[in-house]
């Protein structure tokens, strides 16, 4: 997954989306970017891998000459980890230098990128968002115009941002699997692909651009146009509300805290029946949940497991050797508030297991006496070809595993996950069509051509 944030109109850009980026860092940890347009017909860079706060930490971003930038994090769902990989890319085209920022996966990408690579295209990067710029530098007209019809021969999600000496494009696919927000600090515009990006940089919310939006940035005009054929059905990303985005920000019209309170509330009501004396979550993810899931139950809500803040996030690390050292590091129980209880644990999701599991461990080891564990939701059994990064198929342990073998594995008393429809009641509020639920029930808004070749092909 990624971030994506811009600044369209101030001689502090860079600045301002270094500041954007931080608030976006939990979308991705493995490289940090920032290109700006100045006076002159060029762009500026600064790329490296790493976090924010190590990408910038030398004022690389007050360096940045130019009124307009655009920035990315990312951590790698296709194309590996390396720096030729790191956003946004830079490129010269015959419509002059551009850079582009990238959140989402495309379907397609591969089958694209073979198409053009037997007409000689040259790919400087493993990822698939390069595509879109090698499509666009073959269009002739105005930028927006190639651009546009590029994004006409891709699918899948994208929401992206497009950086020209003087031209800031915003784009969101027709489906909006992707968010990507629309705020305004007095003259000047910004993007962001969550608010808790405009919020930090003093920006007010304008509102979403919509699915099939593509905006367009020229001094300080504000174009929008709907170049793309409407699809019958959204499909907004759900697992952005139940687990990716972060609480402090709204997205799809919805503030994210909120949303995970209610799949809490609606958790507490379908597993009336368990009986426990204290509701812990797993940290930070699980917090806002176990708020709604105590305030519903009654069960006192208490934290039995504290989180440190100096190990970067598990699962995000692309190995898993490195995950299991990380995670062992990150989360600790407190043994006062667990000996001789029966907790109730409130996670967002259960991936490969392989973190419940160990946390479920040691909370034994701490003196729990039972442990119920409820998911906000549904199993994961089928992999996202959209841009979360969740494993192939054969490592998604409700794909592999029976419930009741689930429960063994993970050491628990009893495991229930939110149903789908009550995910949806709770995250939806009335909105409950639209939303890309796949990795939950294997139904696919789009093709996923790519990735169908990839498995016939092992
Ligand atoms: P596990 O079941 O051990 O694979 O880990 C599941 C935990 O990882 C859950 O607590 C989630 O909070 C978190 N998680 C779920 N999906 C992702 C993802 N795509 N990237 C990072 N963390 C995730």
């Amino acid at each position: 997954m990624c971030g994506i944030f811009a600044v369209a109109g101030r001689p502090d850009a860079a600045e301002l989306t270094q500041l954007g980026l931080f608030a976006l860092q939990h979308r991705g940890q493995e490289s940090a970017g920032i290109v700006t347009a100045g006076k002159e017909a060029e762009l500026h860079a600064h790329i490296g891998m790493g976090l924010v706060s190590e990408v910038f930490a030398m004022g690389e971003a007050a360096a940045l000459e130019g009124r307009v930038a655009i920035g990315h994090v990312r951590y790698a769902t296709t194309g590996a980890s390396q720096l030729k990989n790191a956003q946004p890319l830079v490129f010269k085209t015959g419509h002059g230098p551009l850079a582009i920022a990238h959140n989402g996966n495309l379907t397609n990408a591969l089958q694209v990128k073979k198409k053009l690579e037997a007409r000689g295209a040259i790919f400087q990067s493993s990822t698939d968002s390069e595509v879109i710029v090698h499509l666009l530098a073959r269009q002739e007209g105005p930028v927006e115009d190639a651009l546009i019809a590029s994004l006409r021969q891709v699918s899948g999600a994208y929401s992206l941002l497009l950086l020209t000496p003087d031209k800031l494009i915003a784009a969101r696919d027709p489906y909006g699997f992707r968010p990507l927000i629309l705020g305004r600090l007095g003259a000047t515009h910004v993007f962001a692909s969550e608010t808790s990006g405009l919020n930090l940089v003093g920006a007010e919310t304008v509102r979403e651009l919509e699915p099939g939006e593509m905006v367009i940035v020229e001094g300080s005009k504000l174009r929008s146009l709907k170049p793309f054929e409407p699809v019958s059905q959204q499909a907004r990303c759900v697992f952005e509300q139940v687990y990716f985005a972060r609480p402090d920000s709204v997205i799809f019209g919805r503030g994210v805290q909120a949303a995970r309170r209610d799949l809490g509330r609606a958790l507490a009501r379908e597993m009336r029946g368990v009986k426990a004396d204290i509701v812990v979550p797993v940290p930070d993810s699980g917090v806002s949940a176990a708020l709604g899931f105590s305030e519903e139950s009654g069960i006192p809500f208490e934290m039995g497991l504290v989180r440190s803040h100096y190990v970067s996030r598990t699962f995000i690390k692309p190995t898993q050797e490195l995950r299991e050292k990380a995670a062992m590091l990150k989360l600790a129980p407190v043994p006062e508030a667990l000996r001789g209880k029966r907790v109730l644990l409130v996670d967002d999701s259960i991936v490969r297991g392989t973190t419940s599991k160990r946390i479920c461990r040691n909370l034994r080891e701490a003196g729990a006496r039972e442990i119920h564990m409820g998911v906000t939701s549904p199993p994961i059994v089928s992999p996202c070809y959209y841009g979360i990064d969740t494993p192939r198929g054969s490592e998604l342990i409700a794909n592999v595993k029976s419930p009741e073998e689930i429960r063994k594995f993970l050491g628990v008393d009893s495991l229930q996950h939110l149903s789908l429809a009550g995910m949806l009641r709770a995250v939806g509020k009335g909105d409950e069509s639209g939303w890309c639920t796949a990795c939950f029930t294997r139904r696919y808004p789009t093709p996923i051509p790519d990735y169908q070749v990839a498995e016939a092909v092992k």
